[in-house]
């Protein structure tokens, strides 16, 4: 269609490699995979397809690294010096990653462009960590000290979906690298286009050969390689909690450590006495920005039945005004979703949806756009606790609304699935507020906000939403091997056996 033709980003590499021990690499046997984007569905570039080989090269080469090399050695402060160039060299090639992210994910360039800025954040914040942490010490009355170092762990395998693919490889990349440990990073195979960067990014900062290392591939062959490598003691994965199930048995053969962040289907809960329309603007971009793929996403909102009517056509005319189109005009609100194959699996839950609930927006492609991955916002009113669109994570721009009479109800709503990511509390009455906020089973919960973070606040879920926290010094602590110290200083009685004469 020649209204959807996009212009390709100029340059654009066809030809994504492995970044192994401060090099390009081909994948040992040669092999290569398609990458498509999701406006034509066309094909763009080959990307090497990572196996037991190249990881086997990648996770060598980030020991002898971690080994012999200077990283984990280096002073706090040496290592947030490297850590800011990084975050320099992210922002200077700002405008350029937000083209290649929304080139290979369908992310509306405004929202892609934020995540540039947050990605660079991330360097900046970890090296502001390391650079202030402090260990614990303990004074035994006048005969012992006792201490507690961090030391890095070794090499950490970082895991990352498709989704904001370079702020959350960032999110791993920066407390990993922060805490001294070399890291091989393997990216989604949907979109591994922005990760091309980080070679010149980490070797102009100063990032020694080896420390970072990039393998391409499909998950149940490179990523299941890293995770399987006996010389990779720290897994952190994010994606979907079925896979993280398949990381967690694997981790187990080796004892690792892992940090798993998994999928959501986090409850807005909005009472009767709620600001309305600030709850009406943050339940519809707690759904719709990120093309709703989003882990946090509020894809379920429980509404008290005095405002329920009002709320439910106010977010379908909401819904229905949002601007899908193509992913780099900056008017869009949602893009492009990632790949067919998702597309496909998001109109089958539309589908469902029709059958278990009341459509109310949207349920279609929009008709200005007539091929590529688009859907027009959707929303469901009188979802039923049972229906699947109530249980299931959708990952699109797809939203249920279910009505409650009391607090009780709501919380016990919140809570009627597996995941427990985060929660979304709207409400004027701040005892409520809080009351409510610690009764919901997720890992996160805003009170009369949207998903606005500070990266010193604790990130994970709960439930099937995922394993340990991430976060401020939850992060550095995940990287690290901590090691208790015991100092004798004073005298110190010791039973003497053996010496009963
Ligand atoms: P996914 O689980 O399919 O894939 C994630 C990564 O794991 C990819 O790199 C993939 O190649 C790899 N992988 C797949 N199988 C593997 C295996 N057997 N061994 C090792 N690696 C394997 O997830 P996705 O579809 O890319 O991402 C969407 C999911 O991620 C959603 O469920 C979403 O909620 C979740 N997510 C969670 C968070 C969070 O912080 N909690 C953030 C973003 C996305």
């Amino acid at each position: 269609m020649a209204e959807q033709a996009v212009p390709r980003p100029v340059d654009l590499p066809s030809d994504l490699r492995h970044f192994i021990d401060g090099k390009p690499a081909s994948s040992v046997d040669g092999a290569t995979f398609p990458v498509a984007d999701p406006v034509t569905n066309e094909v763009y570039g080959r990307v090497a397809a990572g196996d037991a080989a190249d990881i086997d090269l990648a996770v060598a080469a980030a020991k002898r690294a971690f080994t012999d090399g200077p990283w984990p050695r280096l002073t706090a402060r040496e290592r947030a010096k490297i850590l800011n160039k990084i975050a320099d060299g992210i922002e200077v090639r700002a405008e350029r990653l937000a083209e290649l992210e929304t080139f290979d994910t369908g992310l509306p360039i405004t929202q892609a462009r934020g995540q540039a800025h947050r990605a660079a954040e991330n360097f900046r914040y970890f090296a502001d960590v390391i650079v202030a942490l402090h260990e614990e010490a303990y004074i035994v009355g006048d005969k012992q000290v006792n201490y507690a170092i961090r030391q890095p762990a070794g090499v950490a395998g970082l895991i990352t979906p498709w989704n904001t693919p370079f702020m959350l490889e960032t999110w791993k990349l920066a407390p990993s690298l922060a805490s001294g440990c070399t890291v091989v990073l393997k990216p989604a195979e949907w979109s591994p286009l922005s990760a091309s960067l980080l070679p010149e990014i980490m070797a102009e900062a100063g990032v020694p050969d080896g420390v970072f290392n990039l393998v391409h591939g499909i998950g149940e062959q490179a990523g299941a390689a890293l995770v399987a490598h006996p010389d990779v003691p720290r897994i952190s994965f994010t994606g979907e909690s079925g896979t993280g199930q398949i990381i967690m048995r694997t981790s187990a053969e080796n004892l690792k450590e892992v940090s798993m962040e998994l999928g959501g289907k986090s409850p807005c809960v909005v009472f009767a006495d709620a600001d309305f329309d600030r709850a009406v603007d943050a339940a519809v971009f707690g759904v719709f920005s990120l093309n709703g793929e989003r882990c946090t996403a509020s894809s379920r909102v429980l509404v008290q039945r005095e405002i329920y009517d009002r709320f439910v056509e106010a977010l379908a005319a909401r819904a229905a005004a949002v601007k899908v189109g193509m992913p780099a005009d900056a008017a869009t609100e949602v893009g492009a979703l990632i790949h067919p194959e998702h597309y496909a699996r998001v109109l089958e839950y539309v589908e469902i949806g029709k059958r278990e609930a009341r459509l109310v927006a949207g349920g279609d492609r929009p008709a200005h756009l007539t091929s590529g991955n688009f859907l027009q916002p959707t929303v469901f009113a009188d979802v039923r606790p049972d229906a699947r669109i109530f249980q299931e994570e959708i990952f699109g721009p797809v939203v249920g609304v279910t009505p409650f009479d009391t607090e009780e109800e709501a919380i016990e709503l919140a809570n009627a699935t597996k995941y427990g990511l985060a929660g979304y509390v709207w409400t004027k009455d701040l005892q409520r507020g809080h009351r409510v906020a610690r009764a919901v089973q997720s890992g996160m919960v805003w009170i009369n906000s949207h998903n606005v973070r500070d990266l010193r606040t604790p990130f994970g879920g709960i439930k099937a939403s995922g394993v340990g926290q991430e976060g401020g010094v939850h992060s550095i602590d995940f990287y690290s091997d901590v090691r208790a110290i015991h100092v004798a200083v004073g005298d110190l009685h010791t039973p003497q056996f053996g010496k009963q004469g």
